[in-house]
């Protein structure tokens, strides 16, 4: 440890096995480096570390951000080998790499002892994923304290949290029903939870981990979240009432120069800085990308593209394909094999309809990127008009930050909590559909995206307020003397200001 650690402290992140957790885990450690003296120590087991170091730039693996490398077999848990992440992993067996996670317990209270015992104090806390609620009792046990990590927006994590403990559609036949928490405006439907969640009875493995952990969770010292008090205000306030702890939103977490005024696809915006930011080979060159764009008007592309590992069915790639071409409006699109082939296979020309390719890019109405786009450097560009996602949290979060409003087609996970909040509070957000099974006709598609890209009416209407939320967040970023800092910022001071076991000044943030 260096000097540095001595003199200000340490605080250890463990973030949980999927790259939709490591990538803004790793934005919050360089958060909290940017804004704190402290060191920080992001474990992990070998392969996503291995993930981990080759995303981090020299200028952080310089600085105080350290990794450390957790030890884990696969094969001890039922796994295949070489399975850390949930990437490519199909659902039954995610439910054992979850579980799996708690065997890292032993590891994390080793890796704290001996923190503690080079530096002559405990960490000054464990930031730890909210589902590794483990973390808790072993913070504890070492003196230290435990901060609970949301990656997912105060809403979504809310409606997860509560949702996953209560169990409330269990308990009714009805459609709609109240869930825990939330005001009864709100209430939810069947078809917002996911199947394993509505089939979920307390004896299931998911819940035998979620009802568990999430649990455990409860009882940190305060919740980080991705996430901006301006834009969530209700979820914020929910969550802060049902945890009745702290709960810090030092959200966007996104590259910083994402933030900046203007457009950041800067020079160095190479296909080079791209790929390490992501880890993944991109399926279109940035040239050619940005070609496509400029060759179109301002705010008419729009960007389709369902996160990093999920695809859709068949017969709705092709519906969706058809609904694309009919609208004529200008599209890039992230292809990847339907579900039923293989997730690493090549592509098959007849997953779309006959020359579809060929006369998307001759009419340049379209461009299919395969598997994997520069994501960041298209929503921040000044053609891309609107995103039809799947609506995982990075995804929603990085669209508004750009400004732009989102066709909802939310797949798993909290994703379509997300869209209730951001059609029902937000107004920045139509739903498409959802899931991978749905009958989704061409028409529909067409229809929809008519309806976000026109520039008056119920479209008009969602940029302009995709645009306010875009302003809100770039201010919570804002640095300065005290009042002047944004709203995310002062959340920072006020956490850091927690872990010190400092008084909390009387800030909304963090109110409990
Ligand atoms: N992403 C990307 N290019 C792609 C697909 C995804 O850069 O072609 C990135 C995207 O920018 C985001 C992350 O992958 O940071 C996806 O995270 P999200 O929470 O939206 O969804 P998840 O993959 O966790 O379901």
């Amino acid at each position: 440890m260096d000097s540095q650690s001595q003199s200000h402290g340490h605080i250890v992140m463990l973030p949980f096995m999927a790259h939709g957790h490591l990538i803004p885990f790793l934005a919050l450690a360089r958060r909290i480096r940017h804004q704190t003296p402290f060191v920080v120590t992001l474990a992990a087991t070998p392969l996503n570390l291995q993930y981990l170091r080759s995303i981090i730039s020299p200028y952080d693996a310089d600085s105080r951000i350290h990794l450390h490398e957790l030890p884990f077999r696969s094969s001890e848990h039922g796994l295949p080998p070489d399975t850390e992440n949930t990437e490519n992993l199909p659902i039954n067996q995610i439910v054992a790499l979850c579980h799996s996670s708690v065997s890292l317990a032993a590891p994390v209270e080793r890796l704290i002892s001996d923190i503690t015992t080079e530096e002559g104090r405990p960490p000054l806390c464990v930031i730890s994923d909210v589902v590794f609620g483990w973390s808790t009792d072993v913070a504890r046990r070492l003196g230290t304290k435990s901060i609970a990590f949301t990656t997912c927006g105060a809403y979504g994590t809310m409606a997860y949290v509560s949702l996953w403990l209560h169990l409330p559609h269990r308990s009714t036949d009805a459609e709609e029903f109240s869930v825990p928490g939330f005001p009864e405006r709100c209430r939810f439907h069947r078809s917002d939870l996911h199947r394993i969640i509505r089939e979920a009875d307390t004896t299931d493995q998911w819940s035998k981990f979620f009802q568990v952990q999430l649990k455990l969770s409860l009882a940190s010292d305060g919740w980080l979240c991705n996430s901006v008090e301006e834009i969530e205000p209700l979820g914020l306030d929910l969550l802060r009432k049902y945890l009745k702890l702290p709960v810090w939103a030092v959200g966007p977490l996104v590259p910083s120069d994402l933030l900046q005024k203007s457009s950041p696809i800067s020079p160095d915006s190479t296909l080079r800085s791209i790929q390490k930011r992501t880890g993944k080979a991109l399926g279109v060159s940035l040239e050619k990308c940005l070609d496509f764009l400029n060759s179109h008007g301002p705010n008419s592309v729009l960007y389709i593209s369902f996160g990093s590992q999920n695809t859709i069915g068949p017969g709705q790639m092709m519906q969706l394909a058809i609904g694309l071409e009919s609208s004529g409006k200008p599209f890039i699109w992230v292809v990847r094999p339907p579900l039923g082939f293989d997730i690493k296979g090549e592509f098959r020309p007849e997953w779309l309809p006959p020359g579809f390719e060929d006369r998307m890019t001759r009419s340049k109405q379209g461009l299919l990127v395969w598997n994997w786009a520069p994501q960041l450097e298209i929503l921040s560009h000044g053609s891309t008009g609107a995103f039809l996602s799947h609506c995982g949290w990075n995804s929603i979060v990085e669209s508004l930050s750009q400004g732009v409003p989102i066709v909802g087609w939310p797949m798993g996970a909290e994703q379509a909590y997300n869209v209730k909040m951001m059609v029902e509070e937000m107004g920045v957000c139509v739903e498409l559909t959802r899931g991978l099974e749905s009958q989704i006709g061409a028409e529909a598609v067409k229809r929809v995206i008519e309806l976000v890209m026109e520039e008056e009416g119920k479209g008009g209407e969602m940029k302009r307020r995709a645009y306010a939320a875009m302003r809100q967040m770039r201010e919570a970023v804002k640095e300065g003397s005290d009042d002047d800092r944004g709203s995310s910022v002062k959340a920072m001071d006020d956490f850091v200001r927690t872990i010190l076991g400092e008084p909390a000044k009387d800030t909304s943030s963090s109110s409990s």
